[in-house]
């Protein structure tokens, strides 16, 4: 029981966030040991998007360090406070990023996994260069060629990569991807491991609520679960 007692009832019972967040927790263990993961190497990042303060609270409270968010403003309405009260949070961008918006990017979160063009990697190393740091950084493909979607081609990877060491000195950690919502996703987490073992990178961003297990099956190191932990988004 908490100290705060019967605050956060609806979010603790059974069915409630906190439960499947444990769920989910669980389901990453096993699989980890099913695919011959070693314990501990895979990530959680919660994504709370669309969910405010008061239902992200019980998740932090139950131990989940790591979030995710796909708006910077949204980020920033709810964040700052909730990072005040558990120190140790994690906070990762995983939605596009505006050139405009990476002082205040930078500012609150802890990972960019969003860097997909030449400008943001400009505005990027020029916030460095004033600041003298910077979130962590993975570089987003694009793996379905989406029009829609934001990233990097997958055939313009490894330019890209090699601009973002060389041209703009940005030290990349890995690779994200959301794969087409409308096909089988493990050719994308498979693309997505093989452009980063030729890159010598080591992070992997990918797999969501409803494919978290075959990306783990194929190499995530990190995967962000939104709706299986704090239910639909309205
Ligand atoms: C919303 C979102 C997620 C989480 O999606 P769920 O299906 O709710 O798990 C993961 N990654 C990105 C980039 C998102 O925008």
């Amino acid at each position: 029981m908490s100290e705060r007692g019967n605050e956060h009832e609806t979010d603790t019972e059974p069915g409630g966030a906190v439960a499947r967040l444990r769920q989910v927790r669980d389901a990453i263990a096993r699989a980890e040991a099913e695919y011959g993961r070693p314990a501990g190497s895979v990530t959680l990042v919660a994504v709370s998007k669309t969910f405010g303060a008061e239902e992200i609270a019980p998740v932090l409270e139950a131990g989940q360090l790591v979030f995710g968010e796909n708006r910077v403003q949204e980020a920033a309405g709810k964040w700052p406070g909730l990072k005040a009260r558990f120190p140790g949070v994690e906070l990762h961008l995983i939605g596009p990023l505006q050139s405009n918006k990476v002082r205040e990017a930078a500012a609150l979160f802890d990972v960019i996994e969003t860097l997909d063009r030449e400008s943001l990697a400009v505005a990027l190393a020029t916030e460095r260069a004033k600041r003298g740091r910077l979130p962590r950084l993975l570089v987003q493909v694009n793996t379905g060629e989406e029009p829609q979607k934001a990233g990097v081609a997958p055939a313009e990877a490894d330019a890209f990569l090699a601009a973002c060491r060389e041209r703009w000195e940005l030290r990349v950690e890995g690779l994200m991807c959301i794969p087409p919502a409308d096909e089988p996703p493990s050719p994308h987490f498979a693309l997505l491991r093989a452009i980063a073992a030729r890159n010598g990178l080591t992070t992997l961003s990918m797999g969501m609520s409803a494919d978290y297990d075959a990306a783990i099956q194929l190499g995530a190191t990190h995967v962000r679960v939104g709706s299986a932990i704090f239910g639909h988004r309205g």
